[in-house]
């Protein structure tokens, strides 16, 4: 039996999500985007990253990008949006998306 390595050394985690799962943290991702941007003023700077970050995470969904790039994409603006609107002063550490205290709690 032959395993396959991945060349480029993508961390173990985004190896371990399934399409579907990263399909679905793509779009908890989007989600959050749109709560966050709820609930600041419409004058907040930040609004310009919640906008980015829900059109990035909208558009590897319609591409089917889920390449570890791209997942760690996503998840570097969530971190950036979610430390700069303390959402999870306590729980983010900047870890992988399936690992995401915020994209737990919102899932289903
Ligand atoms: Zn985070």
């Amino acid at each position: 039996m032959y395993l396959k390595s991945t060349p480029g050394g993508a961390g173990p985690s985004a190896a371990d999500a399934t399409a579907t799962d990263r399909q679905a943290l793509l779009a908890g991702v989007a989600r959050l985007g749109r709560m966050w941007l709820e609930r600041i003023p419409a004058a907040d700077p930040q609004r310009e990253h919640l906008i980015r970050m829900g059109i990035l995470a909208e558009s590897l969904m319609k591409t089917g990008d889920r390449s570890p790039a791209a997942m760690t994409t996503a998840r570097m603006l969530l971190c950036a949006n979610c430390r700069h609107l303390d959402a999870a002063p306590k729980e983010c550490a900047g870890q992988a998306l399936d690992r995401c205290p915020l994209l737990r709690a919102s899932g289903p």
